[in-house]
């Protein structure tokens, strides 16, 4: 068995669906092969969906607009692939799916309330949609199907937005589904409930991981996650240009790539993956005959030292130093509980054995909230002058060096200060875990494209 799954953009329109269709035909159906395909929601549409849900909450009328033009949207779709055949039965099914759409919309209008659980509740609309078009579309054409509401079986807790899957009771659903129902599953993307079955989502970009989940609990050969690029490649192409697809990476590598922007796969799509040593394979849509990337335990081909790298364009750096941090115990708890407190999430943390200053690295815009928390927190210790003054600088940039095999390979960061030293680009801070996994700079956002091409010409020769 086979898990795939198609990306919104995999399923932007008509035109893309029958490419996927053909591709399900041609690669795997002609052949014999066991399948189970997950889809997401067409494309943008999860993103008009809570856009339609906060124009009712702010009980601005034009969320009909909106809604009316998701509802042709979708329809145009179904009569573009079903015309004549059955597109009649299919219209019927989203129609139902609209009105109740209609229903819990009106209700945010008339409430004034959008909590998290309501806005589950309306994105997984998405999903539904399009798995209720496709399913229907490739029956029309003759391939026995059953469309699957991931949701009945993928058990999470409330954590509405970005639930928490419970594996013991999702493996058990999915197993025995699969052995009631042997035909091809169109499983919706994304979705899933608590045990009141409530619906609530996987967390943005979710549909990968529901495929992993379905991989994992199905102990299959392979995921294939179809995207709309050619794999991951060792940096983000449109800032550098020599760019190049990878044959394979590591899970953890994979992790490691996509939190720096590289959104190629949904990191939590790895957890699954691993526990069962299963293959995800990232091809793409576009480019059928691209052999794509494959993400497993251990590289077996001798390749690169450095896999990749890849930045976050857009950071600030909260500093706090002073006399009174070295030796004491406590102190970083506390700092780190302030940020925690504010909800801003840290992407980086560097502190020398001096002890005398941390310095972390923040979303940006959220340095002055940080700042003045900080402050208060440590007014005593500022009054004593034990932490002196806190600073927030902008307009920087993360670069990570990411490769497994950087782990016990002497010279890797010596080349990376060395070429940005060359070039005179400043380093305004450095971290690497003691995993080796991810060399991690902090630099000046005017620096970022051309310290990435310089770093990739250094380390990634092809
Ligand atoms: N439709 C959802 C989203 O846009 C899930 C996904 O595409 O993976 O986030
Ligand atoms: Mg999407």
């Amino acid at each position: 068995m086979k898990i795939l799954k198609f990306g919104g953009s995999s399923v932007g329109d008509a035109k893309r669906i029958n490419q996927v269709i053909d591709i399900l035909i041609n690669g795997y159906i002609k052949k014999n092969q066991k399948i189970a395909v997950v889809f997401s929601a067409f494309q943008g549409v999860t993103d008009k969906l809570i856009e339609t849900g906060q124009l009712a909450l702010q009980r601005k009328l034009i969320y009909k607009d909106e809604l009316d033009r998701l509802r042709s949207k979708h329809e145009e779709i179904n009569h573009q692939l079903n015309h004549g055949i059955g597109a009649g039965t299919t219209d019927e099914k989203i129609s139902e799916l609209f009105d109740e759409l209609t229903e819990i919309l009106h209700g945010v209008f008339l409430v004034k309330e959008l909590s998290p659980r309501t806005l589950d509740y309306i994105v997984s609309f998405g999903e539904k949609l399009s798995c209720t078009i496709i399913s229907s579309t490739l029956k029309n054409r003759k391939i026995v199907c059953e469309f699957l509401d991931a949701s009945r079986l993928i058990k999470t807790d409330d954590n509405f937005g970005n639930a928490r899957v419970d594996f013991r009771k999702t493996n058990r659903n999915i197993a025995n589904h699969f052995k009631k129902h042997k035909n091809l599953q169109i499983i919706t993307g994304f979705i899933s409930s608590t045990e009141n079955n409530e619906i609530t989502t996987l967390g943005r970009g979710g549909s990968d991981y529901t495929a992993s989940i379905f991989g994992a609990a199905l102990n299959a050969e392979l995921i294939e996650i179809w995207t709309d690029v050619n794999g991951i490649m060792t940096a983000d192409p449109r800032k550098v240009k020599r760019a190049f697809s990878l044959n394979s990476v590591t899970y953890e590598e994979a992790m490691e790539l996509s939190h720096f922007g590289a959104k190629v796969i949904y990191p939590p799509t790895m957890l699954p993956a691993l526990q069962k040593k299963i293959k995800i394979v990232i091809k793409n849509t576009f480019n059928p005959s691209f052999k794509g990337t494959y993400i497993l335990e251990k590289e077996v081909s001798k390749n690169f030292t450095v896999k990749g790298i890849s930045s976050i364009d857009d950071i600030s750096i909260v500093r706090v130093q002073g006399g009174g941090m070295i030796g004491v115990t406590g102190f970083a708890g506390r700092l780190f509980n302030v940020f925690g407190r504010l909800g801003i999430n840290i992407i980086l943390i560097t502190q020398a054995s001096s002890e005398h200053s941390i310095c972390l690295a923040i979303p940006p815009k959220q340095g002055d909230a940080a700042r003045k928390a900080i402050e208060e927190e440590f007014r005593l210790e500022i009054f004593d002058g034990k932490v002196g003054e806190v600073k927030v600088e902008d307009n920087l940039s993360i670069i990570a060096v990411v490769g497994e095999k950087m782990r016990h390979t002497p010279g890797v960061a010596g080349a990376v200060f060395n070429s940005l030293g060359k070039n005179k680009i400043n380093i305004i801070a450095i971290a690497q875990g003691s995993s080796e996994l991810n060399i991690s700079l902090v630099i000046n956002k005017n620096d970022l494209s051309r310290s990435l091409n310089i770093l990739h010409n250094a380390l990634l020769k092809k």
